[in-house]
């Protein structure tokens, strides 16, 4: 069987780059190992598809960790507004929440893959689910076409969009490597980005589940260097702590060596020390006959109160009136200064994203094609690039996807 072009993988970048293609009427076979098509899609953003983030292209790239430079082509060619558009064209409405995230109206990521799936087959394209084991190169080494089971499936465009390594069970499990390697490209190592970072701490299984909003994490090495400053979101796990800016500074963080770090919650950023002083005494006043841990409810939300009484080495039981300055200058230390150390990252089964891939050295970033292979081109998660929470990993998939399908298209009008 042959066709014009072959896509290995059904999730975010090969069917956008599958849909371009095939609009522009080119003859595209996308092949996919999942019986669903898009299923990390149909998980990102908690279920609601954060798609893009809407800025321009030079605060797109601001917000890139690998591969600024690599990805200059493709997100001026392609913008987070294009994106918005061609969504929107295939009936999925979108909105711009805080920080310019863009999500679809109906906050429904299956929404996002089903569409994408759906103008893939109106345009013409062919989706089959299988497996693709190899990628088959010409003696030239150019891109000749592809086996899947057991099939030998001809075209001389050939494109890998197998994703990273995170959460396999979506169906990225490396292959794409495996490819890039066989035909000869280098492949940089590849480490858990935007993951939970573990703890040995007992607090944090006590406060497993508990959600901050509106703290302050600064992460810091053995040495008390700050690495990492946000202020927002997070949540205690049972083996450490999570959510969005434990995610984000999880990218900031180098643990080859066996690195160490602290993350510090200001649980109360919007408050001095003075002013919180002032609030624990009146509180301590107010209930001076009660133990401290009922005197001070209402500070902090209830499972934490007693957790950092006891960071702060207070009984909780004392009497609220028999508590001296020292100790309720050690409760706003800790209130200032809640330290969690940290022992190191997530596996990348858990980790949103892999960070290194296909080495952009040995790949055209004007076009996503194999400097080595004719034909043969990588797009989305399995190339060395990645960037923040927030929209900006799903604009690399879409843009690398649209540079690759534009190259393509041109390359096979130039052919006839
Ligand atoms: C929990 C979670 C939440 C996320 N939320 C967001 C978010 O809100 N916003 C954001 O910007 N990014 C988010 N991301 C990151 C984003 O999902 C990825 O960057 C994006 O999906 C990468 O797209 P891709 O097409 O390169 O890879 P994938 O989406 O992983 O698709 C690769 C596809 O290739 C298939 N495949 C692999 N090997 C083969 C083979 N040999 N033959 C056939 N098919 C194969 C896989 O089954 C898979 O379907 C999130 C990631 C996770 C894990």
């Amino acid at each position: 069987m042959s066709g014009d072009a072959i896509i290995v993988g059904g999730g975010a970048s090969g069917l956008y780059c599958a849909y371009q293609l095939a609009r522009s009427g080119v003859a595209v076979t996308l092949f996919e190992r999942n019986a669903v098509f898009g299923k990390k899609l149909r998980i990102t953003g908690k279920g609601r598809c954060n798609m893009t983030n809407d800025c321009t292209p030079t605060e797109f790239l601001d917000n890139i960790y690998r591969g600024k430079r690599s990805l200059r082509s493709a997100i001026y060619g392609h913008t987070p507004q294009d994106v918005m558009a061609e969504l929107e064209a295939i009936g999925v409405p979108v909105k711009v929440e805080r920080g310019n995230r863009v999500f679809p109206v109906s906050e429904n990521a299956h929404d996002v893959a089903a569409r994408l799936e759906n103008a893939c087959r109106r345009a013409g394209a062919e989706l089959i689910t299988e497996r693709v084991t190899e990628i088959i190169l010409d003696e030239r080494g150019a891109a000749a076409g592809i086996i899947a089971a057991g099939t030998e499936y001809r075209a001389g465009v050939v494109v890998v969009a197998t994703g990273g390594l995170s959460y396999p069970k979506t169906g990225s499990t490396g292959d794409g490597y495996r490819f890039a390697q066989r035909a000869g490209l280098a492949v940089t190592q590849r480490l858990p980005s935007l993951v939970p970072l573990l703890s040995d701490e007992l607090c944090c299984p006590a406060l497993q589940g508990l959600s901050l909003k509106n703290v302050r994490l600064t992460v810091t090495d053995s040495g008390g260097r700050e690495k990492y400053s946000g202020f927002g979101e997070m949540l205690f796990t049972d083996r450490g702590i999570s959510g969005p800016l434990v995610l984000t500074a999880s990218a900031q963080l180098d643990f080859s060596g066996g690195a160490c770090y602290n993350a510090v919650i200001d649980l109360k950023p919007a408050v001095t020390e003075a002013e919180l002083d002032a609030r624990l005494l009146a509180m301590l006043q107010a209930g001076q006959n009660k133990d401290v841990v009922n005197a001070l409810h209402g500070l902090l939300p209830a499972s934490l109160l007693p957790v950092l009484l006891n960071k702060a080495e207070i009984d909780g039981r004392l009497k609220a009136n028999s508590l001296t300055k020292d100790a309720r200058k050690s409760v706003i230390r800790t209130l200032k200064g809640f330290t969690v150390s940290i022992s190191g990252p997530a596996t990348i089964d858990e980790a949103v994203i892999t960070r290194g891939g296909v080495d952009m050295s040995g790949i055209n970033s004007s076009t996503m094609e194999s400097k080595l292979s004719p034909g043969l081109y990588f797009i989305g998660e399995v190339l060395d690039l990645d960037g923040k929470t927030g929209g900006f990993n799903l604009q690399i998939a879409w843009s690398t996807a649209f540079l690759a399908a534009r190259a393509i298209t041109a390359r096979l009008r130039d052919a006839e």
